[in-house]
Protein backbone atom coordinates (compact mmCIF):
# COMPACT_ATOMS: atom_id res chain seq x y z
CA UNK A 1 0.00 0.00 0.00
CA UNK A 2 1.15 3.30 -0.40
CA UNK A 3 -0.17 7.02 -1.06
CA UNK A 4 1.88 10.07 -2.34
CA UNK A 5 1.72 13.41 -0.03
CA UNK A 6 0.09 16.79 -1.37
CA UNK A 7 2.29 18.89 0.83
CA UNK A 8 6.60 19.68 1.27
CA UNK A 9 7.10 17.72 5.01
CA UNK A 10 9.97 15.90 6.11
CA UNK A 11 9.84 13.67 9.00
CA UNK A 12 13.36 13.18 11.32
CA UNK A 13 13.97 10.21 12.54
CA UNK A 14 16.89 7.69 12.84
CA UNK A 15 18.14 4.30 14.47
CA UNK A 16 19.44 6.02 17.78
CA UNK A 17 15.79 5.84 19.49
CA UNK A 18 15.68 2.24 18.26
CA UNK A 19 17.46 1.35 21.60
CA UNK A 20 16.19 1.15 24.16
CA UNK A 21 16.67 3.93 26.88
CA UNK A 22 15.33 5.44 29.82
CA UNK A 23 16.49 1.86 31.30
CA UNK A 24 13.71 -0.50 32.24
CA UNK A 25 11.42 0.92 34.91
CA UNK A 26 10.38 4.39 33.57
CA UNK A 27 7.14 5.41 31.81
CA UNK A 28 9.46 6.66 28.92
CA UNK A 29 10.75 2.90 28.28
CA UNK A 30 8.41 2.02 26.25
CA UNK A 31 8.87 2.27 21.97
CA UNK A 32 7.71 5.75 20.47
CA UNK A 33 9.50 6.97 17.58
CA UNK A 34 10.21 3.86 16.34
CA UNK A 35 6.65 2.25 16.81
CA UNK A 36 5.34 5.39 15.02
CA UNK A 37 8.05 4.96 11.77
CA UNK A 38 6.78 1.54 10.96
CA UNK A 39 3.22 2.34 11.61
CA UNK A 40 3.30 5.17 9.23
CA UNK A 41 5.43 2.45 6.61
CA UNK A 42 2.24 -0.10 7.17
CA UNK A 43 0.18 2.66 5.76
CA UNK A 44 2.94 3.44 2.92
CA UNK A 45 3.08 7.11 4.21
CA UNK A 46 6.24 7.79 4.45
CA UNK A 47 8.63 7.99 1.08
CA UNK A 48 12.68 7.90 1.10
CA UNK A 49 12.72 11.64 0.26
CA UNK A 50 10.68 12.49 2.94
CA UNK A 51 12.88 10.86 5.94
CA UNK A 52 15.59 12.58 7.07
CA UNK A 53 18.08 11.41 9.60
CA UNK A 54 18.42 12.86 12.67
CA UNK A 55 21.76 14.37 13.75
CA UNK A 56 23.61 15.33 17.29
CA UNK A 57 23.53 19.14 17.87
CA UNK A 58 26.63 20.22 18.88
CA UNK A 59 27.94 21.64 22.15
CA UNK A 60 27.85 24.96 21.03
CA UNK A 61 24.24 24.93 19.97
CA UNK A 62 23.03 23.38 22.99
CA UNK A 63 24.95 25.85 24.88
CA UNK A 64 22.73 28.48 23.21
CA UNK A 65 20.37 27.26 26.33
CA UNK A 66 22.14 25.24 28.41
CA UNK A 67 25.17 26.35 30.62
CA UNK A 68 28.76 25.17 29.39
CA UNK A 69 29.27 22.86 32.95
CA UNK A 70 25.34 21.12 32.63
CA UNK A 71 26.36 20.65 28.83
CA UNK A 72 30.25 19.32 30.01
CA UNK A 73 28.96 17.51 33.36
CA UNK A 74 26.31 15.45 31.24
CA UNK A 75 28.87 14.40 28.48
CA UNK A 76 31.31 13.36 31.10
CA UNK A 77 28.78 11.05 33.30
CA UNK A 78 28.21 9.43 29.47
CA UNK A 79 31.92 8.63 29.50
CA UNK A 80 32.24 7.05 32.72
CA UNK A 81 29.18 5.58 32.83
CA UNK A 82 28.49 6.58 35.81
CA UNK A 83 26.17 10.26 37.32
CA UNK A 84 28.84 11.37 40.62
CA UNK A 85 26.28 12.68 43.82
CA UNK A 86 27.45 16.11 42.92
CA UNK A 87 26.31 16.01 39.50
CA UNK A 88 23.56 14.56 40.65
CA UNK A 89 22.29 17.21 43.25
CA UNK A 90 23.00 20.03 40.69
CA UNK A 91 21.93 19.26 37.73
CA UNK A 92 19.51 16.43 38.91
CA UNK A 93 20.70 14.11 36.12
CA UNK A 94 21.40 10.25 37.05
CA UNK A 95 17.65 10.59 39.63
CA UNK A 96 14.83 8.42 39.17
CA UNK A 97 12.97 11.00 37.54
CA UNK A 98 15.61 11.66 34.38
CA UNK A 99 17.91 8.09 34.86
CA UNK A 100 21.09 6.97 33.66
CA UNK A 101 21.53 4.94 30.98
CA UNK A 102 23.90 3.66 28.01
CA UNK A 103 24.06 6.65 25.87
CA UNK A 104 22.07 9.18 27.95
CA UNK A 105 23.43 12.40 26.68
CA UNK A 106 23.77 11.13 23.01
CA UNK A 107 20.26 10.10 22.87
CA UNK A 108 18.88 13.29 24.01
CA UNK A 109 21.57 15.83 22.32
CA UNK A 110 20.26 13.61 18.72
CA UNK A 111 16.70 14.23 19.49
CA UNK A 112 17.81 17.49 19.78
CA UNK A 113 19.77 18.01 17.04
CA UNK A 114 16.93 17.08 15.30
CA UNK A 115 14.60 19.72 16.17
CA UNK A 116 17.36 22.47 14.78
CA UNK A 117 17.31 20.35 11.82
CA UNK A 118 13.61 20.91 12.05
CA UNK A 119 13.62 24.66 11.98
CA UNK A 120 16.20 24.52 9.14
CA UNK A 121 13.74 22.46 7.36
CA UNK A 122 10.87 25.21 7.89
CA UNK A 123 13.19 27.30 6.78
CA UNK A 124 14.18 26.16 3.50
CA UNK A 125 10.56 25.92 2.42
CA UNK A 126 9.35 22.34 4.05
CA UNK A 127 7.27 21.36 6.67
CA UNK A 128 9.55 20.01 9.40
CA UNK A 129 8.18 16.83 12.17
CA UNK A 130 10.47 15.65 14.56
CA UNK A 131 8.65 13.18 16.97
CA UNK A 132 11.75 12.40 19.52
CA UNK A 133 11.49 16.37 20.22
CA UNK A 134 9.26 18.36 22.34
CA UNK A 135 10.95 17.91 25.52
CA UNK A 136 9.41 20.92 26.93
CA UNK A 137 10.71 21.10 30.94
CA UNK A 138 14.69 21.08 31.11
CA UNK A 139 15.77 24.13 32.77
CA UNK A 140 19.37 26.27 31.52
CA UNK A 141 21.62 24.33 34.26
CA UNK A 142 18.76 20.75 35.35
CA UNK A 143 17.11 18.04 33.60
CA UNK A 144 13.59 17.83 34.88
CA UNK A 145 10.66 15.92 34.22
CA UNK A 146 12.40 12.78 31.77
CA UNK A 147 13.99 16.52 30.08
CA UNK A 148 17.35 16.50 29.34
CA UNK A 149 17.35 19.23 26.90
CA UNK A 150 14.53 21.64 25.71
CA UNK A 151 14.71 21.12 22.26
CA UNK A 152 11.97 23.51 21.26
CA UNK A 153 13.68 26.34 22.89
CA UNK A 154 16.79 25.05 20.40
CA UNK A 155 14.43 25.27 17.62
CA UNK A 156 12.92 28.28 18.44
CA UNK A 157 16.31 30.07 18.70
CA UNK A 158 17.35 28.27 15.34
CA UNK A 159 14.20 30.35 13.81
CA UNK A 160 14.57 33.72 16.33
CA UNK A 161 17.91 33.57 13.98
CA UNK A 162 16.33 34.63 11.22
CA UNK A 163 14.65 37.58 12.65
CA UNK A 164 11.67 35.24 12.37
CA UNK A 165 8.82 35.73 15.53
CA UNK A 166 7.57 32.20 16.74
CA UNK A 167 4.00 31.62 18.21
CA UNK A 168 4.77 28.33 20.20
CA UNK A 169 1.81 26.01 21.24
CA UNK A 170 1.93 23.02 23.31
CA UNK A 171 -0.82 21.01 23.46
CA UNK A 172 0.90 18.00 25.65
CA UNK A 173 -1.21 17.22 28.86
CA UNK A 174 1.41 19.17 31.38
CA UNK A 175 2.32 22.37 31.27
CA UNK A 176 5.16 23.86 29.17
CA UNK A 177 7.23 25.57 31.76
CA UNK A 178 10.48 25.03 30.74
CA UNK A 179 9.82 27.22 27.45
CA UNK A 180 7.88 29.59 28.90
CA UNK A 181 10.41 30.31 31.48
CA UNK A 182 12.84 30.71 28.39
CA UNK A 183 11.32 33.23 26.66
CA UNK A 184 9.51 35.34 29.37
CA UNK A 185 10.59 38.28 28.45
CA UNK A 186 11.07 38.21 24.56
CA UNK A 187 8.08 40.00 22.84
CA UNK A 188 8.75 37.80 19.81
CA UNK A 189 8.07 34.51 20.99
CA UNK A 190 4.39 34.25 22.82
CA UNK A 191 4.26 30.82 24.24
CA UNK A 192 0.19 29.59 24.84
CA UNK A 193 -0.36 26.14 26.50
CA UNK A 194 -3.08 23.94 27.01
CA UNK A 195 -2.69 21.57 29.76
CA UNK A 196 -3.86 19.65 32.90
CA UNK A 197 -4.37 22.71 36.15
CA UNK A 198 -1.15 22.36 38.14
CA UNK A 199 -3.46 22.17 41.13
CA UNK A 200 -3.65 17.95 40.17
CA UNK A 201 -1.13 17.67 37.93
CA UNK A 202 2.77 18.05 38.04
CA UNK A 203 4.61 20.33 37.52
CA UNK A 204 2.51 21.28 40.70
CA UNK A 205 3.10 25.49 40.16
CA UNK A 206 2.22 27.79 37.47
CA UNK A 207 0.95 27.69 34.48
CA UNK A 208 -2.56 29.30 35.91
CA UNK A 209 -4.23 31.92 33.46
CA UNK A 210 -2.86 34.39 35.81
CA UNK A 211 0.60 33.31 34.73
CA UNK A 212 0.69 35.75 31.77
CA UNK A 213 4.03 36.66 30.85
CA UNK A 214 5.85 40.47 32.23
CA UNK A 215 5.39 43.56 30.69
CA UNK A 216 8.45 43.72 29.20
CA UNK A 217 7.52 40.89 27.05
CA UNK A 218 4.10 42.34 26.26
CA UNK A 219 2.85 39.88 28.56
CA UNK A 220 3.73 37.31 25.23
CA UNK A 221 2.88 34.29 27.64
CA UNK A 222 -0.92 32.62 27.44
CA UNK A 223 -1.86 29.61 30.24
CA UNK A 224 -5.03 27.35 29.76
CA UNK A 225 -5.20 25.56 33.02
CA UNK A 226 -7.95 22.63 32.17
CA UNK A 227 -9.84 20.63 34.79
CA UNK A 228 -9.53 16.79 34.89
CA UNK A 229 -11.77 14.92 32.45
CA UNK A 230 -12.05 18.03 29.86
CA UNK A 231 -13.28 16.65 26.58
CA UNK A 232 -13.29 17.05 23.16
CA UNK A 233 -16.34 19.92 22.83
CA UNK A 234 -14.40 21.47 26.12
CA UNK A 235 -11.36 21.81 24.75
CA UNK A 236 -12.18 23.33 21.07
CA UNK A 237 -14.56 25.69 22.62
CA UNK A 238 -11.31 26.61 25.07
CA UNK A 239 -8.40 26.55 21.80
CA UNK A 240 -11.22 28.53 19.55
CA UNK A 241 -11.69 30.78 21.91
CA UNK A 242 -7.53 31.32 22.23
CA UNK A 243 -6.46 30.73 18.79
CA UNK A 244 -7.63 32.66 16.36
CA UNK A 245 -7.46 35.97 18.55
CA UNK A 246 -3.98 35.30 19.31
CA UNK A 247 -2.94 34.53 15.97
CA UNK A 248 -4.90 37.93 14.54
CA UNK A 249 -2.90 39.74 17.11
CA UNK A 250 0.79 38.65 17.50
CA UNK A 251 1.07 37.72 13.31
CA UNK A 252 3.66 35.15 13.96
CA UNK A 253 6.34 34.27 10.75
CA UNK A 254 6.18 30.80 12.06
CA UNK A 255 4.32 28.44 14.36
CA UNK A 256 5.98 25.77 16.91
CA UNK A 257 3.90 22.54 17.95
CA UNK A 258 4.43 20.40 20.56
CA UNK A 259 2.26 17.79 20.13
CA UNK A 260 2.61 15.57 23.46
CA UNK A 261 -0.12 12.54 23.17
CA UNK A 262 -0.79 12.44 27.00
CA UNK A 263 -3.58 14.73 26.04
CA UNK A 264 -5.36 11.85 25.18
CA UNK A 265 -7.38 10.01 26.93
CA UNK A 266 -6.30 6.67 27.81
CA UNK A 267 -2.71 8.11 28.57
CA UNK A 268 -1.55 6.25 31.59
CA UNK A 269 0.19 9.52 33.54
CA UNK A 270 -2.75 11.84 31.31
CA UNK A 271 -6.33 13.01 33.21
CA UNK A 272 -7.91 14.43 30.54
CA UNK A 273 -10.95 13.20 28.67
CA UNK A 274 -9.82 13.93 25.21
CA UNK A 275 -9.90 11.73 21.63
CA UNK A 276 -7.68 11.11 18.81
CA UNK A 277 -10.04 13.11 16.49
CA UNK A 278 -9.68 15.97 18.98
CA UNK A 279 -5.82 15.70 19.18
CA UNK A 280 -5.71 15.61 15.05
CA UNK A 281 -9.10 18.26 15.03
CA UNK A 282 -6.49 20.64 16.68
CA UNK A 283 -3.28 19.74 14.93
CA UNK A 284 -5.35 20.63 11.74
CA UNK A 285 -6.39 23.79 13.02
CA UNK A 286 -2.93 24.72 13.44
CA UNK A 287 -1.77 23.43 10.13
CA UNK A 288 -4.30 25.32 8.09
CA UNK A 289 -4.02 28.68 10.03
CA UNK A 290 0.06 28.75 10.14
CA UNK A 291 1.81 31.62 8.03
CA UNK A 292 2.98 30.15 4.93
CA UNK A 293 5.96 30.83 2.86
CA UNK A 294 5.14 31.89 -1.01
CA UNK A 295 3.75 28.67 -2.16
CA UNK A 296 1.47 28.16 0.75
CA UNK A 297 3.73 25.26 2.43
CA UNK A 298 2.72 26.31 6.17
CA UNK A 299 5.84 27.29 8.28
CA UNK A 300 5.27 25.72 10.83
CA UNK A 301 7.93 23.21 13.06
CA UNK A 302 6.06 20.45 15.31
CA UNK A 303 7.72 18.36 17.88
CA UNK A 304 6.60 15.08 19.58
CA UNK A 305 6.19 15.67 23.77
CA UNK A 306 4.90 13.34 26.48
CA UNK A 307 2.67 10.66 25.86
CA UNK A 308 3.04 7.44 27.47
CA UNK A 309 0.65 4.79 25.90
CA UNK A 310 2.79 3.60 22.85
CA UNK A 311 -0.10 2.45 21.19
CA UNK A 312 -1.95 5.78 21.27
CA UNK A 313 0.91 7.32 20.65
CA UNK A 314 1.76 5.75 17.47
CA UNK A 315 -1.42 5.86 16.39
CA UNK A 316 -1.65 9.80 17.06
CA UNK A 317 1.16 10.74 15.64
CA UNK A 318 0.62 8.57 12.47
CA UNK A 319 -2.30 10.53 11.92
CA UNK A 320 -0.57 14.20 12.80
CA UNK A 321 2.36 12.80 10.30
CA UNK A 322 -0.71 12.05 7.00
CA UNK A 323 -2.03 15.34 8.06
CA UNK A 324 1.04 16.94 8.11
CA UNK A 325 2.25 15.63 4.80
CA UNK A 326 -1.92 16.02 3.26
CA UNK A 327 -2.12 12.52 2.84
CA UNK A 328 -6.00 10.97 3.56
CA UNK A 329 -5.24 7.82 5.58
CA UNK A 330 -8.14 5.00 5.82
CA UNK A 331 -9.28 4.91 9.60
CA UNK A 332 -9.06 1.35 10.02
CA UNK A 333 -5.39 0.22 10.38
CA UNK A 334 -3.92 -2.02 7.99
CA UNK A 335 -3.40 -6.08 9.02
CA UNK A 336 0.76 -5.15 9.15
CA UNK A 337 -0.32 -2.23 11.65
CA UNK A 338 -2.21 -4.30 13.58
CA UNK A 339 -0.11 -7.28 14.37
CA UNK A 340 3.07 -4.73 15.03
CA UNK A 341 1.19 -3.02 17.84
CA UNK A 342 0.20 -6.12 19.20
CA UNK A 343 3.90 -6.96 19.01
CA UNK A 344 4.82 -4.34 21.44
CA UNK A 345 3.14 -6.62 23.84
CA UNK A 346 1.66 -3.63 25.98
CA UNK A 347 -1.17 -4.70 28.66
CA UNK A 348 -1.42 -2.28 30.98
CA UNK A 349 -5.20 -1.26 30.11
CA UNK A 350 -6.41 -4.51 28.28
CA UNK A 351 -9.26 -4.84 30.83
CA UNK A 352 -10.41 -1.07 30.02
CA UNK A 353 -13.35 -0.81 27.09
CA UNK A 354 -11.04 1.16 24.81
CA UNK A 355 -8.63 -1.77 24.45
CA UNK A 356 -9.53 -3.36 21.64
CA UNK A 357 -10.49 -0.79 19.56
CA UNK A 358 -6.69 0.31 19.58
CA UNK A 359 -5.96 -2.35 17.43
CA UNK A 360 -8.56 -1.86 14.70
CA UNK A 361 -8.94 1.72 14.33
CA UNK A 362 -6.34 4.66 14.33
CA UNK A 363 -9.43 6.78 15.98
CA UNK A 364 -11.34 6.54 19.02
CA UNK A 365 -15.08 5.67 19.81
CA UNK A 366 -16.19 8.44 21.82
CA UNK A 367 -18.92 9.86 23.89
CA UNK A 368 -20.54 13.43 23.72
CA UNK A 369 -20.85 15.30 26.65
CA UNK A 370 -22.38 18.76 27.88
CA UNK A 371 -20.28 21.47 28.03
CA UNK A 372 -19.74 21.88 32.16
CA UNK A 373 -19.88 25.37 33.39
CA UNK A 374 -16.69 25.86 34.73
CA UNK A 375 -15.26 25.58 31.44
CA UNK A 376 -17.52 28.68 29.90
CA UNK A 377 -16.47 30.50 33.42
CA UNK A 378 -12.60 30.03 32.08
CA UNK A 379 -13.84 31.04 28.39
CA UNK A 380 -15.01 34.38 29.70
CA UNK A 381 -12.34 35.10 31.59
CA UNK A 382 -9.64 34.74 28.19
CA UNK A 383 -10.27 38.40 26.94
CA UNK A 384 -9.40 39.93 30.20
CA UNK A 385 -5.66 38.37 29.41
CA UNK A 386 -3.45 41.20 29.62
CA UNK A 387 -2.25 40.62 26.32
CA UNK A 388 -5.52 41.06 24.47
CA UNK A 389 -6.39 43.84 26.73
CA UNK A 390 -3.24 45.89 25.72
CA UNK A 391 -4.16 48.26 22.13
ZN1 LIG B 1 3.30 15.71 29.22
Amino acid sequence: MSCLPTRKASFIGGAKYRRKTYGSNHPLAIPRVSLTHELIQTYGALSDAEFMDARKAADFELEWFHTPDYVSAFKRAEALGRVSNPVRQRHKLGTLENPYFEQFFTVPATATGASIQAAEVVIGGRIGFNPAGGMHHARPDQALGFCYFNDPVLGIMRLRREGWRVLYVDIDAHHGDGVEAAFIDDPDVFTLSLHMDTGYAYPFTGGRLEDAGTPQSGHTCLNVPLPKDTHDAEYQLLFNAVWQPLLAKFRPDAVVLQAGTDMIFADPLGKLGLSTQCFLRTAQTILDTSPTHADGTPRLLVTGGGGYHPLVLARAWTGLWALLSGRELPDALPAAGAELLRSVGWDMDEDEAHFAQLFISRLDQIETHDVRTEIHRLIDQIPQHPYFRKP
